[in-house]
């Protein structure tokens, strides 16, 4: 019998099923993958130059410039998750030497201020505090004393659940010859976002909050100011995977022949796909008043069970993700670890600035309904009875 050459045997893991449990996602995200978009996501391979495969890309796209309202033709889905758009927005539209002015009021500014600084672009941030949204004032001062070629803010802030009003940003950024960049990866569907009318230039989401695909794709747009600023670049952006040129490209937006770039996550194009569809045929002012109306619910059933909300102002809530303050006596961690474990619900902790100060429950898209709003404050009243800590 001829010896084997191999060191490494198969692992076990490997060779036992696959092992996916049924849980509620009622985190920041992923949210729960209807059956529709499982399906569509489980479909036989196609080449990614196939007309077929082409023809989801534009559905694909009009399904993002439906959803951000907008009629940009430089509108795609990035291959990769939110993180993913983020950089690809920063790179692409800002060079070494430019003034990025970033946002920070949790930790998505945080990391668009991290992503600026390794591209060399000197950035410069306004902070607020925690919990509450950017006010003006901030942004006028700072627009007229840093002139930054782009100013980045987030919509919905999910480490803190704060929804950011654009109102009039759009207009005071183009004043100041800058370009708005907004991240609605949280906040897309489940609130109210115009890109042309509040004249945002660079607008990025995620596939898995309110579209409730799986993770992976990343709608973004770009506006005819931010593709000139691109255009004028002096040297090439630092990623070739995530060139805007040979996305536009690959995506048919420039009107010349569609040229290979990479090879498409196809099934989670299909998967967008369908998660656009389903946010299409519900269509988007009934979908902001599903999240709307159950977010209300849920704040009024966790203010019932005597805990108190993170956000104080109700119109600063953010529809898809509601934070509470940790309740004094009680620990975080258990409290997320019994309802994972009793009761087959995912919620979170804190994020970067918010951890260990509040709890976040995530209702978005198809997770967004009244039945889950029962189902989590009973777990959670459950977890209130037996997790006190005479300890702390
Ligand atoms: N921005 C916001 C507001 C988010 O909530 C998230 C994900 N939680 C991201 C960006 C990053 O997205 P991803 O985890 O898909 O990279």
């Amino acid at each position: 019998m001829a010896t084997s050459l191999l060191r490494i045997p198969p692992p076990q893991g490997l060779l036992r099923p696959l092992a996916v449990p049924e849980r509620l996602l009622l985190g920041p995200g992923p949210s729960n993958v209807p059956p529709r978009i499982l399906a569509a996501g489980s479909r036989q391979l196609l080449g990614h130059m196939h007309p077929e495969v082409l023809q989801v890309m534009d559905e694909i796209k009009a399904g993002v410039q439906y959803a951000f309202q907008t009629q940009n033709r430089l509108t795609l889905a990035i291959s990769g998750t939110g993180h993913c758009a983020m950089e690809a927005a920063l790179l692409n539209v800002l060079e070494r030497g430019d003034t990025a002015l970033v946002a920070v009021n949790g930790i998505w500014g945080q990391r668009a201020a991290d992503i600026a600084r390794r591209l060399g672009i000197l950035g410069t941030s306004g902070a607020q505090e925690m919990g509450g949204c950017q006010n003006g004032e901030l942004w006028f001062a700072g627009l007229a004393r840093h002139k930054p070629s782009v100013l980045f803010i987030t919509h919905g802030e999910s480490s803190t659940g704060v929804l950011q009003p654009l109102e009039g940003l759009g207009e005071l950024c183009h004043g100041h010859g800058c370009l708005l960049l907004v991240d609605a990866v949280a906040s897309l569907g489940g609130a109210p976002i115009f890109m042309d009318q509040q004249e945002i230039d660079i607008l990025y989401s995620g596939s898995q909050k309110v579209l409730n695909a799986p993770p992976g794709t990343a709608p973004i747009s770009f506006s005819e100011r931010a593709r000139e600023k691109m255009l004028r670049r002096k040297m090439q952006p630092p990623s070739f995977y995530l060139d805007m040129g040979w996305l536009a490209s690959y995506w048919g937006c420039d009107g010349e022949p569609r040229r290979y770039h990479h090879t498409a996550p196809i099934n989670s194009f299909f998967s967008l796909r369908e998660g656009l569809a389903m946010l299409a045929e519900l269509g988007l002012e009934s979908s902001w008043e599903r999240h709307r109306a159950n977010c209300t619910r849920l704040c009024q059933g966790l203010q019932d069970l005597g805990l108190e909300l993170f956000v104080k102002e109700e119109k600063v809530r953010l529809p898809t993700i509601t934070t509470v303050s940790v309740p004094k006596g009680y620990d975080w961690k258990e409290i997320t670890a019994f309802l994972m474990d009793k009761h087959g619900i995912e919620i979170a902790g804190g994020l970067g600035p918010s951890v260990g100060k509040v709890l976040r429950i995530g209702l978005m898209g198809c997770n967004s309904t009244s039945s889950n709003v029962e189902r989590v404050l009973s777990a959670l009243r459950d977890a209130l009875r037996c997790c006190r800590h005479s300890r702390l």
